[in-house]
């Protein structure tokens, strides 16, 4: 089977990767290779831009467990001028509005009623002029933009998880520091690289009828979705640094591959045997729970 399309790996430099993230990118290249497509590895380095040595290290362990990408690893850090000239385009569309408030006025604003749960309240969506100028001077700093929605959810489907209908509120598509947020980063770089598959955690779910709606809205067609569970700890937490030893230098790449495949209910050792037998529908819809030895 061929494709033109590609699927991807995004890590956040912000720690090694654990067992469980080398198992969501084995599942991401599987769900690639399986269907003939490109596969495609990109940092997410904009909120961990300093971090290059965890990012190396990252793509080395990735590399020693045999997963192979198209091209040289992108960073997130060098697509600056691709975010901006969307959000450009958004602002001449109207699409934008600036917002002044911190997470503390939001979790104070007066809601609706029936508002859902987490949604931006709309505080400085329709201010006057006037108004946002007052704002502008009382805050001292610059305002984050928010998106201006006409929805407040939106249905994605999902490969795993089925049609799958979240919260779309006017989320903030660049922050008050001037960087992008990360629901405009991964549309528009996804967009822009043929991404048409997305194999991610599925702690990414609620954010994928954001990104669906502004994907849309910017032309692009909806990528294939599927949200991998995650791994746990024995106390059903997410696993994390501290329950032990959970990266690949702390397990070695042969217990590490035993463990993935064993998860996943293969025989096979490395990517390239799993890739023979790899069946989306037989993956485990549970959580897997990694007990550290
Ligand atoms: N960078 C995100 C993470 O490491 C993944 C984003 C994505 O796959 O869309 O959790």
């Amino acid at each position: 089977m061929t494709s033109t399309g590609a699927g991807r790996f995004a890590p956040s430099p912000s720690a090694d990767l654990h067992i469980g993230n080398l198992r969501t990118a084995v599942l991401a290249w599987l769900f690639a290779r399986s269907t003939g497509r490109r596969f495609l590895m990109r940092v997410e380095d904009l909120d961990d831009r300093t971090f290059t040595d965890i990012a190396e290290r990252q793509l080395a362990d990735l590399a020693a467990i045999g997963i192979t990408w198209d091209g040289p690893a992108t960073r997130q850090t060098e697509h600056a001028q691709r975010y901006n000239a969307v959000v450009d385009t958004l602002r001449e569309q109207g699409l934008l509005f600036e917002c002044f408030c911190t997470r503390r006025d939001i979790a104070q604003a007066p809601r609706a009623p029936h508002a859902p749960e987490g949604a931006y309240p709309g505080t400085c969506r329709d201010l006057t002029d006037a108004e946002r100028e007052s704002r502008r001077e009382e805050t001292g700093r610059p305002p984050a933009l928010r998106l201006r929605t006409d929805v407040t959810k939106y249905t994605v489907h999902d490969i795993l998880h089925g049609d799958y209908t979240g919260l779309v509120d006017d989320f903030v598509v660049r922050r008050g520091d001037g960087v992008v947020a990360y629901n405009l980063a991964v549309v528009v770089d996804d967009a822009a690289s043929g991404v048409d598959q997305v194999v991610r955690g599925d702690d990414l779910l609620p954010s994928s009828p954001r990104q669906a709606y502004l994907a849309q809205l910017l032309g692009h067609p909806e990528p294939v979705y599927a949200h991998v569970p995650l791994v746990l700890n024995d106390e059903g937490a997410r696993l994390a640094k501290r329950d032990g030893a959970v990266t690949l230098t702390e397990i070695g790449v042969p217990e590490a591959m035993a463990q993935i495949a064993d998860s996943l209910g293969y025989r096979a050792r490395s990517v390239e045997q799993m890739l023979d037998e790899f069946d989306p529908a037989r993956l485990p819809s549970a959580p897997w729970v990694y007990r550290p030895g």
